[in-house]
């Protein structure tokens, strides 16, 4: 008896230690906001086919078809409807560009020191002598 109790009490205690700890437990990310939503347009995909099915066999009366198809559809329209919404809020966020800084000359001193004063040939380098004209060209600052 004292030992079918004690395993009773284990039981229980690692049972309760197991629950809190999966509380604990961080939840779980939602895969994708589009997720739920794609399972209720299923189920009411699925629905409808049983209506159909259950129509067609003759369990449902025309009215009692008509009405079920009507609140089908309307709820249908309303899980694309927020699936709509979804995506544009997505697109949104995710087609905004990054801001694009115009394109500058940066650091427009060494920019100059890199066109010849004389002959005005630019190079990608900074240069103590003209690659074009062979002048000096740092002279002119
Ligand atoms: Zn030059």
């Amino acid at each position: 008896m004292v030992i079918v109790l004690t395993s009773i009490l284990a039981i229980i205690v690692i049972a309760f230690i197991l629950g809190v700890r999966s509380k604990d437990l961080p939840e779980p990310e939602p895969e994708s906001p589009f997720h739920h939503l794609d399972e209720r347009k299923a189920a009411i995909y699925e629905n409808l086919r049983d209506l159909q099915f259950e129509y067609r066999v003759g369990k449902l009366s025309d009215d009692d078809y008509q009405v079920s198809k009507r609140d089908l559809q309307k709820e249908l329209a309303v899980v694309l409807a927020e699936v709509d919404k979804l995506k544009a809020q997505l697109s949104q966020n995710g087609a905004v560009p990054p801001p694009q800084p115009a394109p500058q000359p940066q650091q427009p001193l060494v920019a100059a020191a890199r066109i010849c004063p004389s002959c005005g040939a630019k190079f990608d380098r900074e240069l103590k002598f003209c690659g074009e004209c062979g002048k000096a060209m740092k002279a002119a600052r």
